[in-house]
This record gives structure tokens, C-alpha cells and sequence, in this order.
């Protein structure tokens, strides 16, 4: 049993809380120039076996919320202000840094988009997957390469046995991405976050990569948090969606409501950027404008100076994530309209 688990104890097993959870998490960057609000009042969860895409534009916080979550912010210029982190009911936020270490990578593991970068170029790629059995679990050096190749043929890396001993610079990017994915799942965590996973792939190599993370997923029964800013990549694989902008959830939903009707108009735009079969002859186009500046959020609704539907109230008035269904919510006073197409 583990300290988690021993926290809390017989009685928490009736009523099991998600398995991760943020809630009201606040996070902003203080900066010689202001601060910077990044995340605003962010929740979500997710359970065992479970698939969250958390989808956004650069700056709207999904990433931010993934380093609070894993603790490695920045800090400073990057202060959590408010909110929780809880991992099987426990608050990760409050816990000392030594327990914390414990839980990331055995518990909840992380990989992000630039694999090259993230790899150590001095190393081969089979002592670096080893190093997870090496240091986390005592294992010897032999044993600890052996758990490399069968790792490495997990992640369908060909030719692992023969491959091992080769340095990251000899993989191609797909192959590096398998390499970190190798090393993020070694010690079974029980969550997964990917940030942008395939953002730096050509598209057939990132629907494998998907495609892999999803069977990994399956077979190991853990959560997994696709971080993405395109929507296209996770329709296949998410349950359910989170989609941000300016460090705030603006629609969550289950993947196949929110593709067939967005409560959102910025989640509208977002679908009617991307090439989709079932749009067939209509017209794509980008969202105008840009994210706002976090030092500088605007009042009200924070997307209204791009809302095509924006009204005087959007101007004043910050909506709240209205219920839209059970499960469903969006942060627009006039989802209703958007939903049955009433409005615009
Ligand atoms: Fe647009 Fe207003 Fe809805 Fe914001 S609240 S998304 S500005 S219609």
C-alpha cells in the first residue's frame, strides 16, 4: 500500500474521489514587466482508463496547469495563488517535496512535445530508459538494459535488441518520441500526461504516436492527459474535452457532443478551422484575432474581442461554466443560441 493510499485509509474506498482532479487551481507569473494571470480558476479530472484532451492555443494555460499538476513550475517567476491538485484525494500542492518526487514518474509521468531536446544527447537511449529502473528501483545495470529493450519493443521501436546501445541523434523524430514515451510509462504510472505529443511530427507519424498512446492506455488501464492545440488529433482517442483560453475552461464535454455541436462559439471556430469530412463543401475559417495578453486580460468575457457573437453584456460580465448537460458545460452567456445554431 502506498502513502497515498495509507492517507486514506478503509473508509475512503466507498466513495472513491477521481482519480486526479484540479480544482479552482490559480496560476500567475510575476514578472519585472506585471503579472501574468496563465491559469484562472481551472478544473478537470480524470479517472483510470480514462482519455482527457485539454485543448487550447499557445498562452491559454494547458500546459501551465500540467506543470502545476506535476510540480515543476517555475517558481518563481510561476506561483500556484489558489486551488487544489488532488491525486486520489490528496492535494499534491501541500505535500512535502520528497513525497511529491515520489509520485512524479512512478505515479504521474510526462512527456512533451520536443523529444531531441528532452533527451540527453551524451547518453544511449537504452541507458537513459534504464535509468528509470536504475534509479527508481535499485536495479542492477544488466537488468536495467533488459528492462530497456522490452520496453523499447513495447513502444514498437524495430530492432530494439540492436538499437539499444544507439544515441538519440541516430532516431528519427517519431522513433525519439517512442523513446520518451518508453521512458514516461517505465515505472506503469497510474497518470499519463502528454504534452503536445506530435506537435513537432508529420501527420502519418502522429496518428502512429496516437494510435500508440491509446493502445498503451488500454493495456495498462491509466489516465491519460493529451495536452494539444489541434483539435484534429484527438477525435479519435479523448473521451472528453477541456478547451481553454486565457487560462480558463470555456467548454468541457464529451469528444463526440462537442464535434457534433459546440456549446461555444470559440470552440466553433476551432472546429471550423480544421478540414473535417462530414463539413463537406463548407468553407474553412481561422478564429480573427489573437489570445489576449495575460497581463491584460479583457473584462467580461475574456474571447469577446473576438466573439463574433459578442453583446454589450459580454463585455461586462465574466460568465460562469453554465451546465449545458450532465457532464457538459460552457463559459458563454448565450451557449443556448450557439448549440441550436440560433445565433450566427
Ligand atoms: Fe462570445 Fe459573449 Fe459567449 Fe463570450 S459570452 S463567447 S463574447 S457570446
Amino acid at each position: 500500500m502506498t502513502d497515498i493510499e495509507t492517507t486514506l485509509g478503509p473508509a475512503a474506498e466507498a466513495t472513491r474521489p477521481p482519480l486526479l482532479e484540479v480544482d479552482n487551481l490559480h496560476v500567475e507569473f510575476r514578472t519585472p514587466h506585471g503579472v501574468a494571470k496563465a491559469v484562472n480558476g481551472v478544473s478537470y479530472h480524470v479517472n483510470a482508463g480514462e482519455t482527457l484532451a485539454v485543448l487550447g492555443e499557445s498562452g491559454s494555460g494547458k500546459s501551465v496547469t500540467a506543470q502545476a499538476i506535476m510540480g515543476i513550475l517555475d517558481t518563481p517567476p510561476g506561483f500556484v495563488t489558489r486551488g487544489e491538485v488532488r491525486f486520489n484525494g490528496v492535494n499534491l500542492l501541500t505535500l512535502p517535496e520528497e513525497q511529491r518526487r515520489q509520485i512524479r514518474g512512478r505515479r504521474i509521468s510526462m512527456i512533451f512535445q520536443d523529444a531531441l531536446s528532452a533527451l540527453n544527447p551524451v547518453f544511449s537511449v537504452g541507458w537513459q530508459i534504464g535509468e528509470m529502473f536504475r534509479v527508481h528501483l535499485g536495479m542492477s545495470k544488466a537488468d536495467a538494459k533488459k528492462k530497456a529493450i522490452e520496453l523499447m519493443e513495447r513502444v514498437r521501436i524495430p530492432a530494439a535488441r540492436e538499437r539499444v546501445n544507439d544515441y538519440p541523434h541516430q532516431f528519427s523524430g517519431g522513433m525519439r518520441q517512442r523513446v520518451m514515451i518508453a521512458m514516461a510509462i517505465a515505472l506503469d504510472p497510474d497518470v499519463l500526461i502528454a504534452d503536445e505529443p506530435t506537435t513537432a511530427l508529420d501527420v502519418t507519424v502522429q496518428a502512429q504516436i496516437m494510435e500508440l498512446l491509446a493502445e498503451l492506455q488500454r493495456e495498462s488501464n491509466m489516465a491519460l492527459i493529451l495536452i494539444t492545440h489541434d483539435l484534429g488529433v484527438v477525435a479519435d482517442v479523448a473521451d472528453r474535452i477541456a478547451v481553454m483560453y486565457a487560462g480558463r475552461i470555456v467548454e468541457q464535454a464529451p469528444v463526440h457532443e462537442l464535434y457534433r455541436a459546440p456549446a461555444h462559439p470559440y470552440t466553433k471556430g476551432l472546429l471550423q478551422s480544421i478540414p473535417r469530412v462530414d463539413f463537406k463543401g463548407r468553407e474553412l475559417s481561422a478564429i480573427k484575432g489573437l489570445p489576449p495578453n495575460l497581463m491584460h486580460i479583457p473584462p467580461g468575457c475574456a474571447f469577446h474581442p473576438r466573439c463574433p457573437y459578442a453583446r454589450e453584456k459580454c463585455r461586462t460580465e465574466m460568465p460562469p461554466l453554465y451546465e449545458v448537460a450532465a457532464g457538459r458545460g460552457s463559459a458563454c452567456h448565450f451557449w443556448k443560441e450557439v448549440l441550436d445554431g440560433s445565433h450566427g
